[in-house]
């Protein structure tokens, strides 16, 4: 008889959905996390900080409200740290309070400490005191999440040169700022201290960003970033970063100099499996410390499950916690569906994009034919109203079936947006359903009525031609 019936390592959302799901289904569950670190990456130093940093710029730099009150508008002048960050702690603090109170509720035991494999039923558990102790179970669900890489030759001072994770901890905001690649973290803060005002420069290996997102909005997120004072520099990667007293040189590998309050280095994450000791459960990670799962998130060992970051791509809080759920019930033999096909994204950069579903390129590389439709906030009187002229929503239509193949979406609420092309498309709707619906006027959500007429009247004018 082994202590628990699934074991889940980290507690991030992953872990959380994981753990509450094998004990609504009845098995006796724990998780194990780290001192102070319950939520998470996602609550402590991820998303959570990161969204609520960002609700603190767009509310304090009055940025989204300029077109209604002019360009001059702001709701303060200057911004300090604490002026940001006065939420953070705030929304952490609850966020780790409802965690908690989840697992509690649901009888998920939470062991504090360091897991590491004994065998592939145990797990050493050290807790805060340096003391270990052993807990077995008949499944267990690695949930352990990933840390910032950190390139060995660079001299990370946390203050000056600094990863994602030191971005809670600045003293002063930045007046310049180089941040080293343009994922989706690196992006989303190069566009939140952009707004506040300071100098950012992207250096970006690749040749372009964002590579899985649509090319048009990619290129308005651009222009936009642009417009806010950032530079980019694609195929460019950094050589040094020379730390001074009074700030930091990025040497780039084409001879470039360039002079920065702060360097902040996104330059991909690694995985939190090396810790683990997987060899003991007879388990291996690949080089960036990520485990390989099937399609019901097993390991090459039957009843040692992963999900969350530690697997890779897409890497999100909203698909780790889907992970978690289907994991649980896959690891508890009970049935269970799955939509991996339906996978939003969303990106906060300022402003944000959401999509889901095929972007143009794929579609056009895959020769699937589509029709296009587009609607531009600045016609919409929702748009006006909200001072949000730039934003703008397609729809990629299959022709013969009218079955949407993609949403995508830029400017304000696209996040939450591209749901109702998320619901559209999961139940099999057609562009016949968004044509013919009532949407509240004025919205931002009218947007996908306006995409669907154009789209549809455009694939009309083409069936006109060939009668
Ligand atoms: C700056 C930033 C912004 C982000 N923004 C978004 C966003 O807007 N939307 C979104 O969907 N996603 C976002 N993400 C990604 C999101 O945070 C992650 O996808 C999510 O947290 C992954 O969940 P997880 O369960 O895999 O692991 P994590 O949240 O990484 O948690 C893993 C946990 O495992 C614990 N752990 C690891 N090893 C051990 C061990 N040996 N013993 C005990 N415990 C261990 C760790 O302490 C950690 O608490 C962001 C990430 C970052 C860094």
């Amino acid at each position: 008889m082994h202590d628990f019936d699934v074991l889940v390592v980290g507690s991030g959302p992953g872990g959380q959905k994981a753990a509450i799901a094998a004990a609504k289904l009845g098995r006796r569950a724990a998780v194990i996390e780290r001192q102070h670190m319950v939520g998470g990456v996602c609550i402590n130093t991820g998303t959570v900080p990161s969204k609520t940093l960002r609700e603190a710029v767009l509310y304090l730099t009055g940025l989204s409200q300029r077109e209604v009150y002019g360009q001059s508008y702001r709701l303060k002048d200057d911004i300090t740290v604490a002026d940001l960050t006065a939420r953070t702690q705030h929304v952490i603090g609850r966020e780790v309070d409802v965690v908690r109170s989840q697992l509690a509720r649901n009888r998920v035991r939470l062991l504090t400490g360091t897991a590491r494999f004994h065998d592939p039923n145990t797990l050493t558990v050290t807790d805060p005191a340096g003391r270990e102790s052993k807990v077995t179970a008949e499944n267990i669900i690695i949930a352990a999440g990933t840390r910032p890489a950190r390139p060995a030759s660079v001299d990370f001072d946390e203050r000056t040169i600094i990863d994602s994770d030191g971005i809670i901890n600045l003293e002063k905001v930045p007046n310049s700022m180089v941040v080293v690649g343009a994922g989706v973290i690196g992006i989303e803060y190069a566009s939140m201290f952009a707004a506040l005002g300071t100098k950012v420069t992207v250096v970006e290996r690749r040749d372009r960003m964002l590579e899985f997102c649509d090319l048009e909005i990619v290129e308005a997120l651009k222009y936009h970033l642009r417009d806010l004072a950032v530079t980019f520099r694609f195929s460019e990667a950094v050589a040094a970063v020379e730390r001074h007293t009074r700030g930091a040189i990025a040497v780039l590998e084409s001879g470039k100099r360039i002079a920065a309050d702060t360097v902040m280095y996104s330059a991909g994450r690694h995985g939190m499996a090396t810790e683990l000791e997987l060899e003991n459960a007879g388990l291996a990670a690949d080089d960036r410390g990520r485990i390989k799962v099937d399609p019901q998130f097993r390991t090459t060992v039957p009843h040692i499950y992963a999900v969350g970051d530690v697997i890779g791509f897409p890497a999100l809080a909203s698909t780790s916690m889907e992970q978690g759920r289907l994991a649980a019930h896959h690891a508890c033999g009970e049935p269970v569906r799955a939509m991996p096909e339906l996978q939003p994204i969303g990106i906060y950069t300022i402003p944000e994009i959401s999509f889901i579903g095929r972007t143009e390129d794929e579609l056009t590389r895959d020769k699937v034919p589509f029709e296009v439709g587009i609607s531009r906030y600045r016609e919409l009187a929702r748009g006006q109203i909200s001072g949000d002229s730039y934003g703008m929503l397609k729809l990629l239509v299959a022709p013969d079936t009218g079955r949407l193949l993609g949403v995508h979406i830029f400017g304000t609420g696209a996040t939450e947006l591209v749901h109702i092309g998320q619901a559209v498309m999961g139940c099999l709707g057609t562009v016949d359903y968004l044509v013919d619906a009532v949407f509240n006027y004025p919205t931002l959500a009218e947007a996908y009525k306006v995409a669907a007429l154009d789209a549809m009247n455009k694939m009309r004018h083409i069936a006109r031609l060939r009668d």
